[in-house]
């Protein structure tokens, strides 16, 4: 059974590695998650990791170190480019009270993403098909977030571009990025994430489980609004990141 009893087991370890205390709820899902992540991934590209030990160290434990880490604040959530659900759906799963938003511009993965919240009966969790730097341009989406997170997007500026107009004052962005940042990714990005309204506030190292590697989560608070000039197209903010 690969995500029978041992699993669950291995899963609760895995959580407690990063700081995080699962219900036994919460665990079955997350099983459940899994298996049905990995069947639906036979049809449509959701993700290349399909073990379920990779799947529950790098998808579940990686996505739980923002519980773990104490960065989520009280108040509705964003996971922008949420893909196959990483890290929102897992976020929902182990703290179902929280509100979440999953923005996704692909019409595929939305309808997974439609699917398993059904199938998991998270009510609390909301799909939003688009992209994120065309929300952040309506009043109806802008600023309206306590948090906002992404994994595997874009560079760190592109990225505060997509996620800071949708952040409220005074919360802020956890951008989830790999073991080290790139090359100069934090310098290139720090005047523009001034001019969205954000400074920096730290960067916070994370270990996964079982030596499976380091991670970063750089976090950005939101201290001024976002001036109306922003979020650009998107075909301007790639000609700007690249020249840079
Ligand atoms: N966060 C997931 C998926 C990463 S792949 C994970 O870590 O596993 C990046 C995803 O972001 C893709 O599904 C892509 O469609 C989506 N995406 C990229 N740019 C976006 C944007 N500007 N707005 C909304 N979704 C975006």
């Amino acid at each position: 059974m690969a995500w029978g009893q041992e699993w669950l087991q291995d899963m609760d370890n895995w959580a407690r590695a990063v700081g995080v205390t699962l219900s036994t709820g919460a665990l079955e899902r997350l099983a459940q998650l899994g298996e049905e992540l990995v069947e639906y991934n036979q049809r449509v590209n959701l993700t290349a990791i399909t073990g379920p030990s990779a799947v529950g160290i790098k998808h579940f434990a990686d996505s739980l170190s923002l519980i773990g880490r104490n960065l989520l604040p009280p108040g509705r959530g964003v996971d922008v480019g949420t893909g196959g659900g990483f890290p929102g759906l897992v976020l929902a799963i182990a703290a179902p009270d929280r509100a979440i938003d999953l923005v996704e511009a692909n019409q595929k993965k939305v309808d997974w993403l439609s699917y398993i919240i059904l199938r998991l009966g998270l009510e609390e969790v909301r799909v939003v098909r688009g992209r994120a730097e065309e929300l952040g341009t309506s009043a109806a989406w802008r600023e309206r977030y306590a948090w906002a997170t992404a994994r595997a997007v874009a560079p760190l500026a592109v990225l505060a571009e997509f996620c800071l107009p949708l952040v409220a004052l005074g919360g802020h962005l956890v951008a989830m990025k790999g073991p080290t940042l790139e090359e100069g990714e934090l310098e290139t990005a720090r005047p523009l994430v001034g001019q969205l309204g954000g400074r920096i506030r730290e960067l916070v190292s994370v270990d996964l489980p079982e030596g499976a590697g380091q991670r970063t989560l750089v976090v950005v608070e939101k201290v001024r609004p976002t001036p109306s000039q922003f979020p650009r197209t998107m075909n301007r903010i790639k000609r700007l990141s690249r020249g840079n």
